[in-house]
């Protein structure tokens, strides 16, 4: 049977590390940091939505000042006709045209105003989201400053762990080191070498799956079993 020792120390390194940076991560100010970001991102949008709405709006009225330039020289044609028109029917069938192009003008006049009048109020909301982002990046800031200090503490935790388990490495039997890294690398959160439970031939993972007697013999024949359910190494302590 193989010397487990290693593998173990090397497994309990793995889970004392995750524990640190879930510790870490776990901290209210890292929470608090997500939260300034995601806030962020959220003002962001809505400055982009607005600048982008302006843009819109502002090649709107340059239309619009096209339009209406050429309502107006159709109008002033439109009159000339009217004054030089010979006979009442003749003015009177121009006043329909007329009428058209003169509701289109007010039209364009009034595209220009209202746009005007909205890209004013897009742009006070822009100045608005402008200092709402300092404000947020400012709160951001500081948290993150906040949680350099801590991970100026964490840090040296988690180099001595690393450093352990970089020496482990070249100790530990490379078959289980493969074993060991394979599984952790298919996503198997730590432990993956687990100690049966039970006694005798009555034995079980951890999860609860129950090994056959069949299982237990080649457990007891190769000291370590993977578990059927949970693909768990199980050993004799
Ligand atoms: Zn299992």
């Amino acid at each position: 049977m193989k010397d487990l020792g290693k593998i173990l120390e090397y497994q309990e390194k793995d889970i004392e590390l995750r524990k640190i940076d879930a510790e870490f991560n776990k901290n209210p100010e890292k929470k608090k940091l997500d939260t300034a970001k995601r806030e962020f991102d959220g003002v962001q949008r809505e400055f982009a939505a607005s600048v982008s709405e302006a843009d819109r709006l502002g090649k709107e009225i340059e239309q619009a000042y096209a339009d209406a330039r050429a309502t107006e020289s159709r109008i002033d044609e439109l009159e000339k006709a009217f004054a030089a028109a010979a006979t009442d029917e003749a003015k009177a069938a121009l006043l329909p045209a007329m009428e058209k192009e003169k509701s289109k003008l007010d039209r364009c006049r009034n595209k220009v105003v209202n746009n005007i009048d909205r890209i004013k109020k897009l742009l006070v909301s822009c100045s608005q989201k402008q200092q709402e982002k300092k404000k947020i990046k400012g709160v951001y800031d500081n948290i993150k400053s906040g949680l350099q200090k801590q991970l100026e503490i964490v840090q040296p935790r988690r180099d001595a762990v690393r450093k352990r388990m970089n020496e482990l490495r070249e100790e530990v039997d490379p078959v289980l080191m493969d074993v060991y890294a394979k599984a952790r690398k298919d996503g198997m959160s730590p432990p993956v070498f687990v100690a049966a439970v039970g006694q005798g031939g009555d034995l079980s993972c951890i999860c609860g799956m129950q090994l056959s007697p069949g299982s237990v013999g080649k457990l007891r024949n190769d000291g370590i079993y993977r578990c059927d359910t949970c693909r768990r190494i199980i050993y004799i302590k």
